[in-house]
This record gives structure tokens, C-alpha cells and sequence, in this order.
């Protein structure tokens, strides 16, 4: 275990000294160290209490910001009882879970992970005077009560995406509709959003509603939301979130734009199973914003048809693509072969194919890149804004149809593929393609061969810039959030 001085120190806090909970999952745990980075840059001290496994993902990105700034961002790892519940030893991360009916074995070992970091806490005396807490972590507001100080819940979504489900909490519309494929409108909107209650979060599940409850309990009594956005992004719901409510939203983002040198672009989250240098001459031998990459986020994955439907698509598009498949030790031998025989020796040089974990940020921010075919989690979606790149937008589940709705429709930044409805975890079970080989060429094609999505983006990528320099909304917010979980003494 390691453990920061300045958390055991017994006196009483002169600034303000943010305690972070990411939740476990790459998608949380990878914006939340970006927070503790913008959070420390911004002169406040900051803790992450993880699990030894997801400590060791991001501890060379601590080490790398305290080193050059003299930083104050301490990390500490508590042992997570991965086996009191079934779960492989180490299965510390979602992104390590076997099959998808182990998430709910995975959400109860939290819980005890829950009462070891609050009996830590409580042993050490800690300092702390504000805690963010990551979405799952149902028993962090009455940790932070007992402490005395405020708490702030991370869900990793954006506004808009949280004003929905805000709305549909208070309205349960997604209730009306008889049956999970039945299409109903979203009330609180400015324009019609119809969609289906399986297009939903899990929390929106019949299947998930016990813990969905438990989840919306320690929602409720939080102090504040934390989002990972920018106002000018999702103008107005940040606003209509807060009132909602009732709670401070504080819009800090993109909170991945705080790296910028390319150790920290290239090394975010994970190490990368491909080597940087190699990927980045290949990237430097296309024509500027001529590449389509092409990623599912951490826990995104295929059946093996999907697959091939999705590798054939590439191979019939004009534009070279880097394609990323995460979890390729989970593919069965055949796939494999069909993967090495038809990219890595025959098409080597027009798709980079890429087994495991990219440097996702770096590749995005590369010129050659052009377009983006994405799940559309909301890091993905940000860190595509922020690098001005338009996006084929193809969601799998949890709230990513939500935001292909603000992608599509709303900001205009990107095209659909055409995915009918949400998909099981990690395309467990499902036999068939969804999206077919020539919905990839044609979404491609679209997105490739249009001006405006791009033009759109590329605006939004400056007011991204601007948002969190000096004066700008997300900077402004964070010195607030800063005033906010500042000690009281
Ligand atoms: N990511 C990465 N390399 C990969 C896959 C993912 O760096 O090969 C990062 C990506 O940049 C993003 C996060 O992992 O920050 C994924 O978050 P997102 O919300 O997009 O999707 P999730 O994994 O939560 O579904």
C-alpha cells in the first residue's frame, strides 16, 4: 500500500485537500485522475483512493505531474477483496470482468472496498475537506457525512445526457411504454427524443432495480455534480441540471486537455500495447485528416461476425484507419488468424491494427486523423471535440445513445451508423452483425466527404481550448469547486 505523507498528517488542513474515489472502471478512472491533475494545478492538494490494480494503471501519470510541477497529488491503494464475491483475484477494473452477470459481484465487493476505505479514513484522521466520489460507490455521501465535509458525485456523463436522466428519474417515462423495445419521448426537451427504455442506462433496467435504487439514494444526497463538459458544448444544461436538481453542477471539462506533453498523451489510463513511435510514423505517412480511427472505448467488443462485418467495411473504405480491438485474447482462434492474414500481413499499410490498449489521445490529436468512429462513451466524445474530429457515431449501450442524440442531432458533429438498438455487454450472446459491412463504408464515406460536421467541430475544439484557460467557464467553475471544498475553519 502506498500512502501519502501529507494524507497521514494529523493537523488540520490550510488548503483545500480533495479526496477522489474513482469508480472502477477506465471510462471513470482515467477522467478522474485528469481532475486531480486540473484540481493540483489549480493549488489545491489531492488524494486518489484506489485498489493496487488501477493505482498501478495511473501512478507513472502521478509521478510524471508531481515531478515537473512539485505537484500535491498523492495516490494510495487499498486492497479490493476481489475473491469474497467470486471474482478473480485482481479483477480490480470493469474492463477485467469476465462475463457481464459478474458485475453485479463486482458492485457488492465495492461495497465492502466501501467499508475498509471508510475505516482507513477513519484511522488515519484524515484531513480531508471535500470528496468526489465515483458514480457506483453508493456509500461515499454518508462517509463524507460522518466526516463533516461536502462530497461531490463523478458519473463520468455529460449534461445533457444527465439532464435526461434526471428527468427520467423524476418522470419515469421510460415506465409507460409496455414493453423494453417500445419507443417513447423524453419530456423537458426542447425537440422530440424518442427512444427506447433497453437505449437506457442500466439504472433504467427492470433487471438492474435494486442497485438502481440504491444508486439514486446516494445520488440524492450528495452536495454537487462534477461533469466533464464545457458550457459552450451543451449550452444550457449544465443550468437545467443544477435546477433539477437541486444540487451545484460544476462543468470542469475536457478535462483530458490537461495533457500536454506526449509521455502523458501517449501513456493515459493504461500502457499501450502498441509502440508509440511506430504508431505516430505511421500516422505521419497519411495526408492530413485522411485516417478514420476506430475504437469501442475500454470495455466496447464484438462477437466475432460484428467483427468481420466492421474489419471488411475497413478494408472496402478509401481512407486508411487505425483499428483497435481491446479485448482480442477473448476472440477465438479462427478470428485471430482472420485478423493476421487479412491487416497485420496484407494490409499492414492501410489499416494499423492495433491489439489491446491505444494511446488514444495521442492518435486523435494526430493531423492525419480525420474522423472518428466511436461508441460514443463520453471520454471518447469529449476527447473527440477536443481534437476537433468528427464522429461516426455508433453506441453500444449504457447512455451512449444519449449522446449520439446531442452528436447527431443537436451539435451536428457526426453521422450514425445505423445501429438499431443497444447491445448486450461485450457482445456477449449476440450472433449476429448488427451493422453490416456496407453501413461502414457508407457512414464512413459520409463523414469522410463532409465539410460541415468538421467545420463544427473544429469551433468547438477552440471554445474547448478556451474553457479551461485562464478566465474561461471551466476554469472558473474549478477555482469555484475549489472555494466550494475548501476547509471550514
Ligand atoms: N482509451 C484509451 N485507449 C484505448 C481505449 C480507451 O486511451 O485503447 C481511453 C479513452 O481515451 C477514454 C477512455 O479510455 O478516455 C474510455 O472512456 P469512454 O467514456 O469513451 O468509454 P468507456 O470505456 O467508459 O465505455
Amino acid at each position: 500500500m502506498e500512502i501519502s505523507t501529507n494524507f497521514l498528517s494529523k493537523s488540520k488542513p490550510q488548503i483545500p485537500h480533495f479526496l477522489i474515489l474513482p469508480w472502477l472502471a477506465s471510462g471513470h478512472l482515467i477522467p478522474a485522475t485528469d481532475i486531480a491533475h486540473l484540481l493540483a494545478e489549480h493549488n489545491a492538494s489531492v488524494t486518489i483512493l484506489t485498489t493496487p490494480v488501477n493505482a498501478a494503471r495511473i501512478k507513472p501519470t502521478i509521478d510524471r505531474f508531481n515531478a515537473a510541477s512539485a505537484g500535491d497529488i498523492s495516490l494510495v491503494s487499498l486492497n479490493f477483496p476481489a475473491t469474497e464475491f467470486g471474482l478473480p483475484e485482481g479483477c480490480e477494473n470493469i474492463d477485467l470482468l469476465p462475463s457481464f452477470p459478474l458485475v453485479y459481484n463486482f458492485y457488492n465487493t465495492t461495497k465492502l472496498f466501501g467499508q475498509q476505505v471508510a475505516r482507513y479514513i477513519h484511522e488515519q484522521v484524515p484531513h480531508v475537506s471535500c470528496i468526489i466520489g465515483g458514480m457506483g460507490y453508493v456509500w461515499v455521501p454518508d462517509m463524507a457525512r460522518k466526516l463533516g465535509v461536502p462530497c461531490f458525485i463523478f458519473h463520468g456523463f455529460g449534461s445533457f445526457a444527465l439532464y435526461c436522466w434526471e428527468i427520467l428519474h423524476k418522470t419515469k417515462a421510460h415506465e409507460i411504454p409496455d414493453s423494453d423495445a417500445e419507443l417513447f419521448n423524453i419530456p423537458g426537451l426542447p425537440f422530440e427524443f424518442k427512444i427506447a427504455r433497453k437505449e437506457l442506462p442500466m439504472h433504467f433496467q427492470q433487471s438492474s432495480k435494486e442497485i438502481a435504487e440504491e444508486m439514486r439514494n446516494s445520488e440524492v444526497s450528495v452536495d454537487g455534480i462534477l461533469v466533464n463538459s464545457f458550457e459552450q458544448l451543451e449550452p444550457g444544461y449544465a443550468g437545467l441540471l443544477q435546477k433539477n436538481s437541486g444540487k451545484k453542477v460544476f462543468t470542469i471539462g475536457p478535462v483530458s486537455l490537461c495533457n500536454t506533453t506526449r509521455l502523458d498523451m501517449e501513456e493515459r489510463g493504461n500502457k499501450s500495447t502498441v509502440d508509440s513511435d511506430q504508431c505516430i510514423e505511421w500516422l505521419n505517412s497519411k495526408k492530413s485528416n485522411s485516417v478514420v480511427y476506430v475504437c469501442f472505448g475500454s470495455t466496447g467488443n464484438f462477437a466475432p461476425k460484428q467483427f468481420k462485418e466492421l474489419g471488411l467495411g475497413l478494408l472496402a473504405s478509401p481512407w486508411p484507419s487505425v483499428w483497435v480491438i481491446n479485448s482480442i485474447e477473448k476472440l477465438p482462434d479462427e478470428m485471430l488468424i482472420w485478423l493476421r492474414e487479412n491487416f497485420e500481413e496484407k494490409s499492414s499499410s492501410k489499416i494499423l491494427l492495433i491489439k489491446g490498449w491505444a494511446p488514444q489521445i495521442a492518435i486523435l490529436s494526430h493531423p492525419s486523423v480525420g474522423g472518428f468512429v466511436t461508441h460514443c462513451g463520453w471520454n471518447s466524445t469529449l476527447e473527440s471535440v477536443a481534437a476537433g474530429v468528427p464522429i461516426v457515431a455508433w453506441p453500444l449501450y449504457s447512455e451512449q445513445f444519449l449522446n449520439v442524440k446531442l452528436i447527431v442531432d443537436v451539435l451536428k458533429i457526426g453521422v450514425s451508423v445505423g445501429v438499431g438498438e443497444a447491445m448486450a455487454w461485450r457482445g456477449e450472446n449476440e450472433e449476429d452483425a448488427r451493422v453490416k459491412k456496407e453501413d461502414v463504408v457508407r457512414a464512413i464515406e459520409k463523414l469522410m466527404n463532409g465539410d460541415e460536421e468538421r467545420r463544427r467541430v473544429s469551433e468547438l475544439k477552440e471554445k474547448a481550448k478556451l474553457a479551461l484557460e485562464k478566465g474561461g467557464s471551466s476554469f472558473l467553475n474549478l477555482e469555484n469547486l475549489i472555494q466550494f471544498g475548501a476547509p471550514t475553519i
